[in-house]
């Protein structure tokens, strides 16, 4: 895209359900554009399905699209399509009146009976039959019987429709309520935007609404359909099936900025080899153009490993003051000078913010988290007698990390095991689990009482599990 030329570009969502990835990565895909060319990305709800709006859908969106950077600057609106209904009817009298649009009474029951295939769009019938408005009636438009659309759009070249299979559709129905085709077509209009870039889904609407705006004696835009986003198993995202709430993802403690770089690459990848890259070096490099068509697969293990990087990159304090919220709703009270201590052996560990939880958990709890699966691996072979023999060692042991290290190994030694089976039982009784911040950094912070306690506790357990034999 030349950057001389300012755009006007809009992200047009219909607000009924959560935010979507997908919905995400347009939005993106057109902030970024506006961005390049100092043009504007207009948000325009469309609202116009009432039975299947929430207004907390809309806020939600709005949220996201904060979350994710784009508000202030290049951004207007959001405006509501609801409020644009005059205008909706201003353009269907217009095309009456040119001869463009009709009225039809027929119900889809007799199309299929004239057409006897249910699959086949409308057949003109009603055309030249000359219908006054009136209850029953739908409003048609007249598509040409000859010719073909071409629609310019910047990732499939020049996809050319046939006029003549384009079936005259619906622009209001019966009940006088418009449909999308016009409803998004009038809108985009009257908004001056230049270029529609929106799903793959919308590829087919694209000659149909071009046709609208040539008949309302618009200058159609470009287009730029994107691909779809699929799962792992190539399936369509779905909000059913999948993880697609960008508010779900929000809440495990994915960085915005992780989940836009992410977003971005759905369907585009910068120069070299790089993946992760700042945002900046986005803003430059993107272009819809090279925005591949091929489906897109979101996958969440990348997005994870992504989002580790970015917590990585953080300055220890931001990461501390990130997990703030998790911590805040987690069922103990954590201290914030201890958690301070722990923030820096966290820093490296997690992938998202909410797996500080379980991982530091075990110092603010009176006793650590049980569960029977880590108990039971832990607890194998002989525990018992690792055990006993580390209470004794940490007894008098000067409390610091590389001493309590140096005990425990030489328990390990005397019991011909490596540090690392020393250690399991050890990690269990005190921790909970099997995996998770270094051991004895953790009992540092921890303290000898509360270590002590906690070995003495697992080992009277394992007694009472197998009274002595
Ligand atoms: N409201 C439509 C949707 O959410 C907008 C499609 C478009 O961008 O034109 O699918």
């Amino acid at each position: 895209m030349s950057s001389t030329s300012s755009i006007r570009v809009r992200f047009a969502p219909s607000p009924t359900g959560m935010f979507h990835v997908g919905g995400a990565r347009s939005a993106l895909f057109n902030w970024v554009m506006a961005a390049q060319s100092g043009g504007t990305l207009v948000l325009r709800i469309e609202d116009t399905d009432t039975s299947r709006n929430s207004p907390e859908w809309t806020e939600g969106i709005i949220r996201a699209m904060a979350w994710l950077g784009m508000d202030g600057g290049q951004y207007e609106g959001p405006y509501f399509q609801s409020a644009n209904a005059d205008k909706h009817a201003a353009a269907a009298r217009t095309l009456i009146e040119a001869g463009r649009a009709y009225y039809c009474d027929c119900v889809r029951d007799d199309v299929i009976a004239r057409t006897g295939d249910q699959h086949k769009g409308y057949d003109g019938f009603c055309r030249d039959r000359g219908l006054e408005p009136g209850p029953g009636r739908a409003l048609r438009f007249r598509t040409p019987d000859r010719g073909h659309t071409t629609v310019i759009d910047l990732l499939r070249g020049k996809p050319v429709f046939e006029n003549a299979v384009l079936e005259d559709f619906v622009l209001a129905r019966a009940d006088g309520s418009v449909t999308f085709l016009l409803a998004n077509a009038v809108d985009d209009m009257s908004q001056g935007i230049t270029h529609v870039v929106r799903g793959e889904e919308h590829l087919s609407n694209a000659p149909k609404q071009q046709l609208l705006w040539e008949a309302l004696g618009g200058e159609p835009p470009v287009w730029a359909h994107v691909p779809v986003i699929v799962n792992e198993k190539r399936q369509k995202l779905s909000k059913r099936r999948d993880k697609v709430a960008l508010e779900d993802y929000q809440a495990e403690g994915y960085l915005a900025a992780a989940m836009r770089n992410y977003l971005m690459l759905l369907g585009w990848a910068p120069s070299g080899d790089r993946e992760i890259v700042p945002w900046e070096v986005i803003v430059d490099e993107f272009r819809i153009e090279d925005v591949n068509t091929s489906p897109a697969f979101f996958d969440e293990k990348k997005l994870r490993s992504f989002n580790g990087e970015y917590i990585r990159a953080l300055p220890v304090e931001e990461f501390a003051a990130a997990c703030l919220p998790f911590l805040e709703s987690a069922p103990f009270e954590a201290d914030p000078a201890v958690f301070d201590q722990l923030a820096p052996l966290a820093h490296t560990r997690v992938a998202v913010l909410a797996e500080i939880v379980p991982m530091v958990d075990f110092v603010f709890l009176d006793e650590p988290p049980f569960d029977e699966q880590s108990w039971n691996k832990g607890m194998k072979g002989p525990a018992a007698e690792i055990l006993a023999a580390a209470e004794e060692a940490y007894r008098d042991a000067p409390w610091e990390t590389a001493e309590l290290k140096d005990r425990l190994e030489q328990v390990g030694v005397a019991h011909g095991l490596k540090l690392g089976k020393t250690q399991a039982p050890v990690r269990v009784a005190v921790t909970g689990r099997t995996v998770g911040l270094p051991l004895f950094e953790s009992l540092e912070i921890l303290g000898r009482e509360r270590t002590l306690a906690r070995i003495a506790a697992a080992r009277a357990k394992l007694a009472a599990a197998s009274p002595a034999s």
